[in-house]
Order: C-alpha cells, then sequence, then structure tokens
C-alpha cells in the first residue's frame, strides 16, 4: 500500500465551476479497457469510433487526447461531458498516491486545487480505499 505522508483527515469537495484539474498541461488522463465501452455508449458511438478519435497512446497506456496539450477533450464549457462514465483517474482526484507521498508535492495540489481544505473529512482508511479504486464521490 502507498504511504500517506499528510496529516489525515483531508477535507475534500470538488467546487462547482472549476475544472482546474481538466486543464493540467503535460498531464494525461489513462483511459482502461473496461473504461472503453461505457464511455463510448455514453457518447452514443461505437467503441472503435472512440479509440480511433478520442485516444491516443503513452507508452503502454491508452490516453484520453487533449485541446492542444492542455484542456481535456471531454472538458466543453468548463464541464465534463463523459462526467458519470469519468475514467478512474478523474473519479479519484486528488487522492492519487503520488499526490500524497510528499508534502511538497501536496502543496502543488492544494495550490491547483480550491475544493482541498473544503466539504468532508477524509480518513487515512478512506483515502487508502480510493488509491485501490473506490470514486472519491465528491460530486458538484
Ligand atoms: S477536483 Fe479540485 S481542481 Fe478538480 S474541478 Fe474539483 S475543485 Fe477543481
Amino acid at each position: 500500500m502507498a504511504r500517506i505522508n499528510i496529516k489525515t483527515p483531508i477535507y475534500f469537495k470538488c467546487q462547482d465551476g472549476c475544472s482546474n484539474c481538466c486543464k493540467v498541461s503535460g498531464g494525461f488522463v489513462v483511459v482502461r479497457d473496461v473504461e472503453v465501452e461505457p464511455i463510448a455508449k455514453h457518447l452514443k458511438i461505437p467503441a472503435d469510433d472512440f479509440i480511433k478519435n478520442f485516444t491516443r497512446k503513452e507508452g503502454k497506456y491508452t490516453c484520453l487526447v487533449d485541446h492542444a496539450g492542455e484542456d481535456c477533450i471531454f472538458l466543453e464549457e468548463d464541464k465534463c461531458v463523459i462526467y458519470p462514465v469519468r475514467p478512474i483517474q478523474c473519479k479519484t482526484f486528488p487522492f492519487w498516491p503520488q499526490n500524497l507521498k510528499t508534502e511538497k508535492r501536496w502543496i502543488l495540489i492544494e495550490n491547483e486545487c480550491p475544493g482541498i481544505g473544503t466539504g468532508k473529512a477524509f480518513s487515512k482508511e478512506e483515502i487508502e480505499a480510493i488509491f485501490k479504486g473506490k470514486p472519491v464521490n465528491s460530486e458538484k
């Protein structure tokens, strides 16, 4: 299990009107095989079309394409158009193991995400469950 080196509980609630984490330049959103079909279905297109038009390879990973290397392709007017079926990577932000590994990294994430420090208290155990893929469950 990845270590949490940040004091818990951590308060978090995703904020209305914010989409900062969908606009991180240089990052990428991994789409797992099991996520392809639900996203394609949500978009009402065949899975092959989704793969061809909305994903790219990043090493061994299949990732969403983005607008000019920045905003996510599915961010429209600051709203995620695949929100109910978004990849687990999106559903678990900001509680990624690499974000909670060091204070320095967490401070960067806090500066980017106005939802941190607000809303529900997440215990160490809840964060560890999120590391295993449990969605954060902080709906806007
Ligand atoms: S998770 Fe944080 S950065 Fe992302 S949209 Fe919500 S408040 Fe903004």
